[in-house]
């Protein structure tokens, strides 16, 4: 073949998998002449199909490249549009360490200059790992969502005592009585009544005070920060400015009463393109709009700009890990149903659980044979024997080779690095898939595949 008409081919290919766009937060992957997948981090390079041979499946593969260039990125966006506006306000980035705690993925992330946001005694027990074994200076912040219990509260006060600015957000009654003996910055949560289109419509909101309750509140001992948090996913900008507009509202009432007050936390909720079809808002446009959106309110409402504060979670953690799986065998969906079944040697009520809770989509993309063109439609199944452990793209289907065109055919789930590590669970006593790490050119295995005696293990056996 001529090559310029090799290349044009490729390209097709690429742009039918959807990548090498930054749009879809895919530009880091590729596809080899062979028509493998391929992840390229500067001049190294990763061939996915080669790793899966070594390490078998299924496996997890996480990028902390991707988690630094997109706090980086975060971070410098935010101080940019603050400049260029003229905002007066601060920024700080806190890590949402929910989305997910793995070391790969939370080391990365200060390194490129995160504060955290913990939401349990556990999680903030980890941020105390951490500064034992030095790994961060004194300087980094820490927020403290969730419920505070006893254990919760001594950690707080413990980490205070060396030095570590550890605010925690109030978020009751009971917990605003009890942060009276408190001596620090404390935050207090604002439930607001307003709803945002997003992936988590939720009817009602058990976080947090009414605008009415702070307003009656009147002041708080050493308030510093108003948050809220509205929900994931947000789907649009407008998600984003209304609830901001409204809390500013809130913020300028609550500072004639509390001076100390100078920070608004607007908490998570920035959406990825998980699906990769139709155009999703970028980082940098929400960026623009928020600091844009808050420069213009506070000025109307006549008070000096707040520091923000965002607790992007998913954001930075989505797009920094793809899940493995082999494609075992194939099943009919049905005599009239053309669609195949493809039987994965994983388990989504296990290892991407929000595919059977929120029916999250995923990108999915074959790691060979990727310039195929016989493709056919399939949902795929799980190994659990759970008829609830399957992904069907929401009654829609995934486009892949056929099995009988492959020798052996292996997928790549895109955007599995939020949230999924956490929920992962044991249904059928499955093993959680191995986790690698590609970082500098090497892969390290981070957390071997679970072994039946690990597994026996975990309930007592
Ligand atoms: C879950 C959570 C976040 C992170 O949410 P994302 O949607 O992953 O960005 C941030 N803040 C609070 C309080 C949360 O509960």
């Amino acid at each position: 073949m001529h090559p310029k008409s090799a290349a044009k081919k490729k390209n097709g290919f690429r742009k039918f998998w959807r990548l090498g766009m930054e749009d879809f937060n895919t530009q880091m992957f590729d596809i080899s002449p062979d028509g493998e997948l391929i992840v390229k981090e500067g001049n190294f390079q990763y061939n996915i199909y080669d790793i899966v041979k070594k390490y078998g499946s299924p496996t997890e593969i996480m990028f902390p490249t991707i988690i630094e260039n997109r706090v980086r990125d975060l971070i410098e966006t935010f101080n940019a549009y603050i400049k260029i506006l003229g905002y007066r306000g601060k920024f700080a980035y806190h890590y949402a360490m929910k989305a997910n705690q793995t070391k790969e993925f939370v080391l990365p992330a200060v390194a490129e200059g995160a504060n955290l946001d913990v939401a349990s005694a556990n999680e903030l027990f980890l941020v105390k790992r951490m500064i034992e074994q030095d790994k961060f200076n004194a300087k980094i912040r820490v927020i403290c969502n969730g419920p505070k219990t006893d254990k919760y509260m001594s950690l707080v006060e413990e980490l205070k005592n060396k030095g570590l600015v550890v605010i925690p957000i109030i978020e009751d009654f009971s917990e605003l009585e009890r942060m009276q003996k408190f001596k620090g910055e404390v935050g207090v949560r604002v439930n607001l009544d307003i709803k945002v289109q997003s992936h988590w419509d939720k009817k009602f909101n058990r976080f947090g005070f009414t605008e009415e309750e702070l307003i009656k509140i009147g002041r708080v001992k050493g308030l510093s920060t108003l948050h809220y948090h509205i929900s994931k996913q947000i789907e649009t900008i407008d998600g984003f400015v209304k609830p901001l507009k409204r809390a500013l509202a809130l913020y300028a009432k609550m500072k004639e009463k509390n001076s100390g007050l100078d920070t608004l936390d607007i908490g998570g909720g920035a959406g990825v393109p998980f699906e990769k079809k139709k155009h999703f808002y970028t980082g940098k446009s929400l960026i623009s709009k928020i600091v844009r959106t808050a420069k213009r309110e506070s000025d109307k409402l006549s008070i000096r700009h707040p520091n923000l504060i965002v607790e992007w979670g998913s954001y930075v953690a989505v797009p920094a890990q793809i899940t493995i799986y082999k494609i075992l065998t194939e099943k009919n969906v049905s005599a009239k149903n053309h669609k195949k079944w493809y039987v994965i040697d994983g388990s989504f009520m296990n290892d991407l659980l929000d595919t059977w809770a929120i029916h999250q989509k995923w990108h999915v993309v074959p790691v060979n044979y990727m310039n195929t063109k016989r493709l056919q439609p399939v949902w795929f199944a799980g190994s659990s024997c759970d008829s609830d452990d399957k992904y069907t793209a929401g009654g829609e289907y995934t486009m892949l080779p056929r099995l009988e065109d492959c020798e052996e055919l292996y997928v790549a789930f895109f955007d599995t690095g939020a949230y999924q590590d956490a929920l992962a669970s044991h249904h059928c006593l499955l093993s959680s898939p191995a986790k690698l790490v590609a970082q500098n050119g090497e892969i390290k295995m981070a957390r071997r595949r679970e072994t039946s005696e690990d597994v026996g293990k975990l309930f007592g056996w």
